[in-house]
């Protein structure tokens, strides 16, 4: 079917009892749906099956309808496609544009955007628009069963308290959520869900913003997120040569470089190799930590990791409370001998 658009209105008090649902807005990259959404619609999935109720997910993009298909497979019921050559390109005020029309129209009680850089400079723009409330960077989520209300849980004072908040007064509840937090669901090709394209009016695709130039991050191909072994430097490594060493091992294990800040601050490494609060969150299966000293801001970006590998040369560092295995020495002696070992292997 089509979805009816309306002219916006403007700043229409929530009546919270009219909002059912949840919604997930999928992001679009490069001709593929980010990996945050499908981790959004596994956590929605489960929010929804709470709530007794749908997963919808909206869809903007250049050339998506062949992508339509994988949402449902990874559980929404119905997916909103908003398919258009000038979506190719994300405009955040577009975009926020075609979110609000959709939430306008479906009343979702609960709307999920990644914490990504497009979910995070969208969902501020419609949240406003629509004047609901909103908690950035959630790291769980979970329905309160005594009245269904939305518990929105992200660390605060700088990662040393986990926050719950609530949004009792106004609809949707709207939430942006780190990536690699929420576990996506089992894809099941033979789900059957609802197709709904978006007739998108010339009005929404209008843009006060002017793409000059693209230009794509080349430093390092790996994106540190998606790979399942990461070697990490800090301010022990003592200066940028240290991150051969480190890249030498992550070679050696298929992995990738990842940092703390003080070796990113320090200018040794760019800054998408940064883990922690103001970095990336990875969850790999293997994280070698050489020279970083565990600093709480560090740790909440890879305590996750399955097993964590700690090589300091201060035996009182905090990185070995969080370490599975522990190396107390100098990573100029441990790591050469680590890359000669998996070299015999
Ligand atoms: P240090 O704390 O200086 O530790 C270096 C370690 O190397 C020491 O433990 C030392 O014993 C060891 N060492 C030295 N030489 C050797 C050697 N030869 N062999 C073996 N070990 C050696 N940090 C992040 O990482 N990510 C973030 O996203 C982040 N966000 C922040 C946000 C805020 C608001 C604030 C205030 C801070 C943030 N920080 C972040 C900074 C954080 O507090 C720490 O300062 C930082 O993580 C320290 O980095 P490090 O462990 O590399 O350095």
């Amino acid at each position: 079917g089509a979805l009816r658009i309306e002219t916006a209105e403007k700043r229409v008090r929530a009546d919270i009892n009219d909002y059912s649902g949840i919604l997930v807005f999928a992001e679009y990259r490069h001709g593929k749906v980010a990996q945050v959404s499908y981790e959004l619609l596994g956590i929605g999935r489960k929010l929804a099956e709470q709530r007794g109720t749908t997963l919808s997910a909206v869809l903007p993009g250049g050339a998506v309808a062949s992508l339509a298909q994988d949402l449902i497979a990874a559980g929404a019921d119905r997916v909103f496609l908003a398919e258009h050559p000038l979506l190719e390109q994300f405009r955040e005020d577009v975009y926020a544009g075609i979110l609000e029309q959709v939430i306008r129209e479906q009343k979702p009680e609960v709307v999920l955007a990644g914490a990504t850089a497009i979910g995070r400079s969208v969902i501020p723009y419609v949240a406003n628009a629509i004047d609901a409330g909103l908690t950035a960077d959630c790291t769980r989520l979970e329905i309160r069963e005594s009245d269904g209300m939305l518990l929105q849980t992200r660390p605060s004072f700088g990662g040393n308290i986990m926050a719950t908040i609530e949004c009792p007064h106004t609809r949707p509840q709207m939430a942006t959520v780190r990536p690699k937090v929420m576990a996506p669901a089992e894809p099941d090709p033979t789900r059957r869900g609802e197709v709904v394209v978006m007739q998108i009016p010339e009005r929404l695709l209008q843009s006060k913003i002017e793409v000059l130039e693209t230009v794509i991050n080349t430093d390092d191909q790996v994106n540190i997120q998606e790979v399942e072994a990461l070697v990490a430097g800090g301010r022990g490594l003592d200066s940028a040569k240290g991150f051969a060493l480190i890249r030498e091992l992550a070679n050696e294990l298929g992995g990738a470089v990842a940092a703390s800040r003080a070796a990113v601050d320090a200018g040794w490494i760019p800054y998408p190799h940064q883990v922690g609060q103001t970095g990336k969150t990875v969850s790999p299966k293997l994280y070698i930590a050489c020279g970083i000293s565990g600093a709480v801001q560090h740790a909440v970006g890879m305590q996750s990791a399955e097993i964590v590998v700690a090589i300091n040369k201060d035996k009182s560092a905090p990185i070995f409370d969080i370490a599975t295995y522990g190396v107390v020495g100098d990573l100029y002696e441990v790591v050469p001998r680590l890359i000669q070992r998996l070299q015999e292997m």
